[in-house]
């Protein structure tokens, strides 16, 4: 016991007080001590000295040893209290005792003091402890109890490991009441889903008795899934150090695993399609090159972008242009097999990965598959969209030996197959790269052609075939490149087609045309339509009727003087808009002819809906008229048709006698080729107007 402990004595004759004193530091008893005599100094005493033991004389003059227990027991419960007094009766002593003091000493016997004081310290220390033990421990149960994590203690001494224990909360969690599990091992949690890797760390940690901890797929009574991240610990006994116990704190990371799996599939896959991204690509590009760099296969990459896409976007909103690379995904992805990936890179731009084991012949089909699956139409708002798409493929090792070179090599066979034409795929080859330099520089100086006056109109005269009489002309562009001499329009127009200059660079065709036209009619020259060709961009352009109606005010052309060439495809990329188009130009009285007609896919009954006056044999089928019957028997439905909805017809690239005999003889009107003139620049276009007429056969 230290010395620092505080005595507080109810005695009021000092001398007694010195004597009981001297009694316990005989016995090596020592303390702080104060001394009061009144009830008033006791209480005062107990709150402000906080003594540790009390000693008491039993009669006091002002008031009794009683009365002092009563209100030291009030103010201090625990402090131990002995009574120290020369008489005292029996009864009284049993009084004082049930009064909560806790020993009683003679005066006349005071040798028994120090062993009564030791006593009774030893006796309020050990109920300290034990006060503060209970405590402790009732404290750890409601924790335990209160945990809104479950928690279960299972035996180590029993080899089937049994649940001893498992709080509210796993009730709660599992569904399973307390009754039902304790006695089972806790692996009925697992289900049948026994194969999991992370059960191995619980494991270990049982054998090797320590801390362990995994994230285990749980399910709960009714079946459900939860994620459950398991803390294990042993518990040791303290005297044998033998684990006895394991306790097993859970926590159901269902949301935050759910979280992460969608924070994964976000980061790996794009927001709008579900498709795989960029990231997952370069993954399993990846993979793909690992493979066959190490088993030496070849693998194909393919590029894939729709055509005209942006027009649609910019043309009705980015809600249909999202919805139109939906379906389109879909449909992608369904062109695959499993194993292969469909990623797509950001707005219209798509990446095939086909697996290595059906090469070549796997991606071909799978391409052929996409295109055809594109080329249907679109239903979006009972509206119906159609549009192509273009695809280039670069083979590993042969067209690159890493990801990027693959996929900007697949992308330059790509622009290739769009320069081509769109609507088909090509295979990289290493010239590509010069094209697409070429390109680029292309559409750097094409911003200046306009501006630089760089751009000229040549004109080709159309022909009545029976008279040779020049009943109309077509404006054809062409750039004069300060560098490269004169460029054909199929160079550069869908260079300008990819981007929006292509709307400045229509308004100056139309205008320049309708201006020449106009003068040469002022110079009583023979007043023919001028016939403009339109892209499918500009069809598209709000604003083509405005421009028209500008140009014609302006240049004070009539309306009927001029014609617009449309083809096919550009009509059909979205039909109802075209068609709104088309039947507003018609309603100013401006001509319209379908180009290159027959090489798209317009049916018979789409042409009757088309408000258009004429149609433009394309010149491929009349190259080899003389040759080919197919091709014979084309020309011949055409010009029936045309005849039938009273629409005029032109046939165009006539290059020989032959094909203009026989054009003729099969009931077409009017034709266009090198046969009668190549086209030619203005001033020549105005010699051939002053001769009117043109030999034919
Ligand atoms: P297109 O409208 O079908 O024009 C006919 C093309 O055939 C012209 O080629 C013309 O020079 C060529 N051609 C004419 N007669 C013959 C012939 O007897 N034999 C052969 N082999 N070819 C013949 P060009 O001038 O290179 O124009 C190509 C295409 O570029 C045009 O096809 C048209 O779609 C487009 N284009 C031309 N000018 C413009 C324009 O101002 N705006 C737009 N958007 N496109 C234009
Ligand atoms: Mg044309
Ligand atoms: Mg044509």
């Amino acid at each position: 016991m230290t010395s620092t402990l505080k005595m507080l004595m109810v005695e009021d004759v000092p001398s007694d007080a010195e004597i009981v004193l001297r009694e316990l530091k005989r016995n090596g008893l020592e303390f702080i001590v104060r001394r009061v005599e009144t009830e008033a100094e006791l209480r005062r005493e107990c709150v402000e000295f906080e003594p540790d033991i009390i000693v008491s004389d039993f009669a006091l003059p002002h008031f009794d040893g009683l009365s002092a227990l009563r209100i030291v027991r009030k103010l201090r419960p625990d402090v131990p209290f002995i009574f120290v007094s020369g008489t005292i009766g029996e009864e009284t002593a049993i009084e004082s005792l049930r009064g909560g003091a806790n020993d009683y000493v003679l005066k006349t016997n005071l040798s028994r003091l120090p062993t009564a004081v030791r006593r009774a310290l030893q006796d309020a220390d050990e109920r300290a402890k034990r006060l503060e033990t209970e405590e402790a421990l009732r404290l750890r149960d409601r924790a335990v109890e209160a945990s809104v994590n479950p928690i279960v203690i299972v035996s180590a001494t029993d080899p089937d490991m049994p649940l001893v224990y498992v709080n509210r909360a796993f009730e709660q969690v599992t569904g399973y009441s307390r009754a039902e599990v304790i006695g089972c091992n806790s692996r009925f949690l697992l289900g049948e889903d026994h194969d999991q890797p992370e059960l191995d760390k619980i494991r270990r940690a049982i054998t090797e008795q320590c801390d362990g901890q995994a994230v285990l797929r749980n399910y709960r009574k009714d079946g459900s899934l939860f994620w459950n991240k398991l803390y294990v610990t042993p518990v040791r006994d303290p005297r044998s150090n033998r684990v006895t116990h394991f306790v097993g704190v859970q926590y159901d990371v269902t949301e935050i695993k759910g979280y992460q799996e969608e924070l994964e599939h976000q980061a790996n896959h794009d927001a709008l399609t579900g498709l795989a991204n960029r990231n997952l690509l370069k993954d399993r590009l990846r993979q793909a090159l690992a493979l066959a760099h190490r088993y030496k296969r070849p693998f194909d990459l393919t590029f894939i972008d729709l055509d005209n896409f942006k027009l649609i976007n910019d043309s009705l909103g980015h809600d249909i242009g999202d919805r139109l690379l939906k379906i389109a995904a879909e449909r992608l992805a369904a062109c695959v097999q499993e194993g292969d990936t469909v990623a797509r890179l950001g707005g219209d731009e798509f990446v095939l990965l086909v697996a290595e084991q059906e090469h070549e012949e796997g991606t071909y089909r799978a391409v052929q598959r996409v295109m055809a699956a594109i080329s249907q139409p679109f239903l979006i708002d009972q509206r119906e969209f159609k549009i192509t798409c273009s695809a280039g493929i670069a083979s590993f090792p042969r067209d690159g030996e890493d990801a990027d070179t693959l996929l900007r090599n697949a992308d330059t066979a790509m622009y290739r197959a769009k320069d081509l034409g769109r609507n088909n795929f090509q295979l990289y080859s290493s010239d590509m790269n010069a094209d697409l330099g070429e390109r680029l520089t292309l559409e750097t100086d094409l911003w200046n052609a306009v501006k630089r006056n760089e751009l000229v109109l040549h004109y080709q005269p159309k022909v009545e075939l029976k008279t040779g009489r020049i009943v109309g002309m077509e404006a054809l562009l062409r750039w004069r490149h300060p560098t490269r001499g004169m460029i054909p329009p199929g160079k550069f127009i869908p260079v300008a087609e990819a981007s929006s200059l292509i709307t400045e660079i229509g308004t100056w065709v139309i205008n320049e045309a309708c201006r020449n036209n106009k003068a040469w009619q002022d110079d009583n020259l023979r007043a023919v339509p001028i016939a403009v060709n339109i892209s499918a961009r500009q069809l598209h352009d709000k604003d083509l009727v405005d421009t028209v109606r500008t140009v014609l005010q302006t240049t004070r052309l009539r309306p009927e003087h001029l014609e617009i060439e449309l083809t096919e495809s550009a009509v059909m990329m979205h039909p109802e808009d075209a068609i709104n188009t088309m039947a507003r130009l018609r309603g100013m009285d401006v001509r319209i002819a379908l180009d290159d007609f027959g090489t798209g896919y317009s049916s018979l009954s789409y042409l009757k809906r088309l408000p258009v006056t004429g149609l433009k044999i394309d010149q491929s089928f009349v190259r080899d008229l003389a040759f080919d019957p197919d091709d014979a028997a084309i020309v011949r439905a055409i010009v029936a048709v045309a005849h039938e909805l009273m629409l005029d017809v032109i046939a165009e690239g006539v290059e020989t006698a032959e094909q203009a005999e026989f054009l003729k003889t099969h009931g077409c009107t009017e034709a266009q080729g090198y046969y009668f003139a190549r086209p030619v620049p203005a001033d020549q276009m105005r010699a051939l107007l002053e001769r009117g007429n043109l030999p034919v056969v």
